[in-house]
């Protein structure tokens, strides 16, 4: 018999658990005709080209600067920036983990 060892793995599955999102959700609003002209005028505005600071690359996600869920207006060019996929969810992880951190408090 192999007694417990079958209930304690050697390889700690702690920090996926921790840093792993649950799948963005599509939001019904984000998949309306308004938001791919949203979408498609804040990438217009930057060029195609990633707003973040310093970043050279093409952008592909017309990004809330404030979320949606903190209370963000979804269709105002002011809080929206276009950015690369990596920006994008560097900006994503941290905002959850801000969330995460204020909602413990
Ligand atoms: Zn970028």
């Amino acid at each position: 018999m192999t007694k417990l060892t079958m209930l304690r793995p050697r390889v700690a599955t702690a920090d996926t658990r921790r840093v792993k999102p649950p799948p963005k959700q599509v939001d019904a609003e984000l998949g309306t005709r308004d938001w791919k002209a949203m979408r498609l005028r804040v990438k217009e505005r930057a060029r195609g080209m990633c707003e973040a600071e310093g970043c050279t690359r093409p952008g592909f996600y017309a990004d809330h600067i404030v979320e949606r869920r903190d209370g963000g207006a979804v269709f105002d060019m002011a809080n929206l920036q276009w950015v690369c996929p990596s920006h994008h969810q560097r900006k994503t992880v941290r905002e959850r983990m801000k969330r995460a951190h204020s909602q413990s408090r």
